[in-house]
């Protein structure tokens, strides 16, 4: 196979699943492989007219470029195509279902993005006097509205970026209220087996140490353990619900009276919001703090598209050390305090230099506004019962890793079912992309082995479903039907074949360059 100087396979390898055929040039029916941009060359190249540079050397002295800089040139339409072509490789939830458990990938409405356009929001400066902006800020005011009506709490800091940025916002916020009491003898956080890793680092990252506490074999937070575990040292402890299981916490309430009666904060990991959204308000099951993925819950594109947003709701105990700035109500209408002076002058600092995404903000207010109050409720409702689907259409054929009962927003399955097939969880995942679906969350949570979560979310229709769970029908039943080598061999069907995904994260080659030595090439 030809590689290219930055280990990437220049082609895709020749198929099993297609019966050993393979185009002669590296298409694959109308689809073109696309290099990388700087492998096309063009140098001399370029998509656009200027007119001759009239720099004088002398503005330049010593600093003038003598050599050319290897920017790749191309025409117009090869640009655009280049483009296409890698979007192409791209999975999106526009394409497809997305499965990913944990992710919460749904359907992001156009209205959204048409109204996150608006010049009024989209073409303001974070300079800008307040005065020149009433609008934004009232949109601001009314998403915080939305934000602590639906979790019932009374504040909400509105600026981090991101889930992990809200936890870290939270947990800041903790750090603050328990050193304006003077109690500076908590140095713990406690943190479930099960959890997403961003809540341990968060911890760590505030500088408390993690103490881990059990899960029972239904799933959930072991009470028994948790309270061995509660004592004066102990400053927050980090609980999602439901949780990466896909299960409701039966005892929250009772987590939080133990919590609060050790002096403790309850921080409570609200990534998975999106299942009980206008059913369930956190704020009445004694959630001292909690952030809101609005990439997950509130429709808004996520992350690697980005930016995200990651709001975080306090309770009365903690809003006096929300980050700034705050939206104050004053005698000329909102405006947003940006000095810890005031009410906010317990403030424990800033979460980022300006007020926050502004175009997540009008999207996930386009979302709420658009669904309403009952129809929020509905997807809470659809997101579980779609979950409940997938879980009782295929625990027949693969082994739930919590059999009883309902689950909410996600099904998890283990891979008791691939015992004795010569197939891991790893090798179905890849089989699912030459079925032309993108696979589930592998091996998380870690307390479930060989883990499978698969998050349907309430934006797929029972047609999609079908397809979905008709794909891994068909995939459970060559596993047991011994045709390993299928599964071994996946994806057959994709550009790329399985990449050494450990050797990236390790070593990734970040830059390209033009003349690496044949050996590394090879590798
Ligand atoms: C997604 C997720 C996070 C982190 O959120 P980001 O927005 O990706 O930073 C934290 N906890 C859980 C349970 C999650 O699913």
């Amino acid at each position: 196979m030809s590689m290219n100087n930055v280990g990437r396979p220049t082609a895709p390898q020749s198929t099993t699943a297609s019966g050993g055929f393979s185009s002669l040039t590296g298409g694959r029916g109308l689809l073109q492989d696309e290099v990388l941009i700087f492998e096309r060359g063009g140098w001399n190249k370029t998509g656009v007219d200027l007119p001759e540079a009239t720099i004088q050397a002398d503005d330049l002295g010593d600093l003038i470029r003598t050599a050319p800089i290897g920017l790749p040139g191309l025409s117009e339409p090869e640009t655009m195509r280049h483009y296409v072509r890698l979007s192409q490789k791209n999975h999106a939830i526009d394409l497809a279902l997305y499965p990913l458990g944990s992710c919460t990938m749904k359907h992001n409405p156009r209205l959204n993005e048409k109204l996150a356009r608006l010049s009024g929001f989209a073409d303001i400066h974070p300079l800008q006097p307040q005065s020149t902006v009433p609008g934004a800020l009232e949109l601001m005011d009314r998403l915080a509205h939305w934000l602590k009506t639906l979790t019932g709490m009374p504040a909400v800091a509105l600026t981090p970026k991101a889930g992990a940025h809200g936890e870290l916002c939270g947990i800041l916020a903790i750090r603050a209220a328990h050193e304006a009491r003077g109690d500076d003898a908590r140095k713990v956080v406690l943190v479930p087996t099960s959890a997403h890793g961003t809540n341990p680092a968060t911890a760590a990252f505030v500088g408390y140490s993690v103490r881990e506490i059990a899960q029972t074999d239904d799933g959930r937070v072991d009470l028994a353990d948790l309270e061995a575990k509660l004592g004066p040292d102990v400053a927050a402890i980090m609980v999602t619900n439901p949780n990466t299981c896909g299960l409701f916490e039966r005892d929250i309430v009772e987590i939080a009276r133990l919590t609060h009666a050790a002096g403790a904060y309850f921080y409570c990991d609200g990534a998975n919001f999106n299942a009980i959204v206008g059913r369930v308000r956190p704020g009445d099951l004694g959630v001292d703090a909690m952030h809101i993925n609005l990439h997950k819950t509130f429709s808004t594109p996520h992350g690697g598209g980005g930016p995200g947003a990651g709001p975080v709701v306090l309770s009365e105990a903690l809003a006096p050390f929300a980050p700034t700035p705050w939206l104050v109500h004053g005698p000329d209408g909102l405006r947003l305090e940006e000095e810890a002076v005031g009410e906010a002058a317990q403030a424990f600092g800033r979460m980022s230099a300006f007020h926050g995404q502004m175009g997540m903000y009008v999207r996930a207010y386009a979302y709420m506004r658009s669904h309403g109050a009952d129809g929020l409720k509905q997807v809470a409702e659809d997101a579980v019962l779609n979950a409940n689907y997938i879980k009782a259409r295929l625990s027949d054929v693969m082994s739930p890793a919590f059999p009883d009962g309902p689950c909410m927003h996600e099904a998890l399955f283990d891979d008791e079912w691939l015992e004795g097939t010569g197939v891991t969880t790893l090798d179905f995942a890849k089989a699912m992309i030459d079925e032309g679906f993108h696979p589930m969350t592998m091996y998380f949570p870690l307390v479930v082995h060989g883990a499978m979560l698969i998050e349907p979310t309430e934006t797929e229709s029972k047609h999609e479903l079908d397809r979905f769970i008709t794909a891994l029908r068909a995939l459970a039943e060559a596993a047991k039907a011994g045709d390993a080598d299928r599964f071994k061999g996946a994806p057959h069907l994709a550009p790329m074949r399985r990449l050494d995904e450990t050797l990236a994260a390790r070593k990734p080659r970040l830059r390209w360059r033009p003349e690496a030595p044949a050996s590394l090439a090879a590798q």
